[in-house]
C-alpha cells in the first residue's frame, strides 16, 4: 500500500489545481488520473475568462485566439453585445500544462490509474486499477475529489451531482475568422442555448439543454442550428469531429464531508446557466489543495472546514442566484421574447434579487 498526505482523483483543471497547491504547501501529493493522457480526448467549447490566464499561472502556449466579447442572439436576431475578454484555447496543452506543473511541484502523477472505490470509511484505502490490470491501493490523509461531474467521490459521501445537462458539440471550419463568442437561444434549445466560439479558421459549435421526452433530440436541434449557420455563410458543414459532455446544473451543496474534500464538476461548481467551469476548477482546486495541505500540517481535518467557506465567500453567492434562475428558467414555457433578459447573464435583469 502506498501512502500520501493528499490523494487527488481526476488530473483535469480542478485535480491538478489541487495537486500542485497541495505540494508546493508542503504536502506527500498523489495525483491519479484514469485516462492515459492528460485532456484528451478535448469535451469542451475551450473558452476561458481573460483573467484566468494569471491564475492558472501555466504561461500561455495553449492559448488558440483571443475573443474581446460576446455577442448574444435570439431567434437569429442581434439582442446583445456584451464585452467579455477572453480566449479561446487548446484545451488537451491547457491540462497538460497545469498536471506538469503539478508534478513540477513535486506531486506523483498516476496516468491510467482508476480510482474503484474504498475500503472502509474515512481514513480508508482507495482501490485503484493500473494500465497494466493490475490493483494498487493509496492511503491518504485528505482526498480531494476532482473526478468531473460523475464523481465517484463524491457519491461515496452522498454529494454526487444528480441534475446534469447534456450537451453535444461539432467542430466546424469557419468561413471568416471572429474576434467574438456567439450564443443563440430559442425554443428549441429548452433552458439551454447553443453556441458558436471561434478557434482560429475553425469554431466550436454545439448546444447545451434541458432534456425532455417530448422535445427533439439534442442531435437533431444541432444539425438544424449548422445548417442555419452554414446558410448565413458563417460556417462550412462539414463537419470535422464530434464532442459532448454533461454539465452539473443542480443546487449549491457542501463540497467537504469528513477527509473529502469536492472541487470543480464533483463539487457541482460549473455555473448552471452559463455551464462554464474551467474558471471555477482551477480556483476551487488551488483553495482545495491549500487548505488540504494544511489540515495535514495541523493534523485537524476540522480545518477543512476553511475550504467550504472560502469556496462560499468566494463564488458561493453567484452559484446559488444562478441557480434560482435555473430554476425558472426550467420551469418556463412561454416565449422567450419576454424572459431572457431575466435567464441570461448579459442582461441586467438577470442580477435583479427576484
Ligand atoms: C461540451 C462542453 C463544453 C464546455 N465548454 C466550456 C467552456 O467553453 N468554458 C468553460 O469554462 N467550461 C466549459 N465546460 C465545462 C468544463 O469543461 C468543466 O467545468 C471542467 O472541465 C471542470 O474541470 P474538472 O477538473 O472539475 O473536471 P474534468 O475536466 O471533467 O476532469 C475530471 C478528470 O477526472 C478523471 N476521472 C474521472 N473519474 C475518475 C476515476 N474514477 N479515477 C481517476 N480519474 C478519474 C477524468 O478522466 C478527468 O480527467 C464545458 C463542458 C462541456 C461538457
Amino acid at each position: 500500500m502506498l501512502h500520501y498526505d493528499v490523494l487527488i482523483v481526476g488530473a483535469g483543471p480542478a485535480g491538478s489545481s489541487a495537486a500542485r497547491a497541495a505540494a508546493q504547501a508542503g504536502a506527500s501529493v498523489a495525483l491519479v488520473e484514469r485516462r492515459s493522457a492528460v485532456g484528451v480526448p478535448v469535451r469542451c467549447a475551450e473558452y476561458i475568462p481573460a483573467m484566468l490566464v494569471g491564475q492558472a499561472d501555466v504561461g500561455k502556449d495553449y492559448i488558440a485566439q483571443a475573443t474581446l466579447g460576446m455577442r448574444s442572439y435570439l431567434h437569429g436576431h442581434r439582442i446583445q453585445d456584451m464585452a467579455a475578454p477572453g480566449y479561446v484555447i487548446h484545451r488537451d496543452k491547457f491540462d497538460q500544462a497545469l498536471a506538469s506543473a503539478a508534478a513540477d511541484a513535486g506531486a506523483h502523477v498516476l496516468l491510467g490509474h482508476c480510482v474503484l472505490g474504498r475500503e472502509g470509511g474515512q481514513g480508508s484505502c482507495i482501490m485503484l486499477s493500473t494500465p497494466t490490470g493490475g490493483m494498487i491501493s493509496i492511503k491518504a490523509k485528505v482526498v480531494i475529489g476532482a473526478d468531473g461531474p460523475h464523481s465517484r467521490v463524491a457519491q461515496w459521501v452522498g454529494l454526487l451531482n444528480t441534475h446534469c445537462l447534456p450537451s453535444i458539440q461539432v467542430r466546424l471550419p469557419l468561413c471568416k475568422t471572429l474576434d467574438h463568442t456567439c450564443i443563440y437561444f430559442d425554443e428549441s434549445i429548452t433552458a439551454g442555448y447553443a453556441w458558436l466560439f471561434p478557434k482560429g479558421d475553425v469554431a466550436n459549435v454545439g448546444l447545451g439543454m434541458l432534456r425532455q421526452r417530448h422535445t427533439p433530440g439534442l442531435r437533431r436541434v444541432l444539425r438544424r442550428f449548422v445548417r442555419g449557420l452554414s446558410a448565413l455563410g458563417l460556417v462550412r458543414d462539414e463537419p470535422l469531429s464530434f464532442t459532448g459532455g454533461w454539465i452539473p446544473a443542480g443546487p449549491p451543496r457542501p463540497c467537504v464531508s469528513g477527509d473529502i474534500l469536492l472541487a470543480g464538476d464533483a463539487a457541482g461548481h460549473t455555473h448552471p446557466i452559463t455551464g462554464a467551469g474551467i474558471f471555477q476548477a482551477v480556483m476551487g482546486g488551488q483553495m482545495a489543495g491549500r487548505w488540504a495541505a494544511r489540515a495535514v500540517r495541523e493534523n485537524s481535518l476540522d480545518v477543512l472546514q476553511g475550504y467550504a467557506d472560502e469556496w462560499n465567500d468566494f463564488y458561493g453567492d453567484v452559484l446559488s442566484h444562478a441557480h434560482k434562475r435555473r430554476l425558472d428558467w426550467e420551469g418556463h414555457n412561454g416565449v422567450l421574447d419576454q424572459s431572457i433578459n431575466r435567464f441570461w447573464i448579459g442582461f441586467r435583469e438577470y442580477y435583479a434579487a427576484s
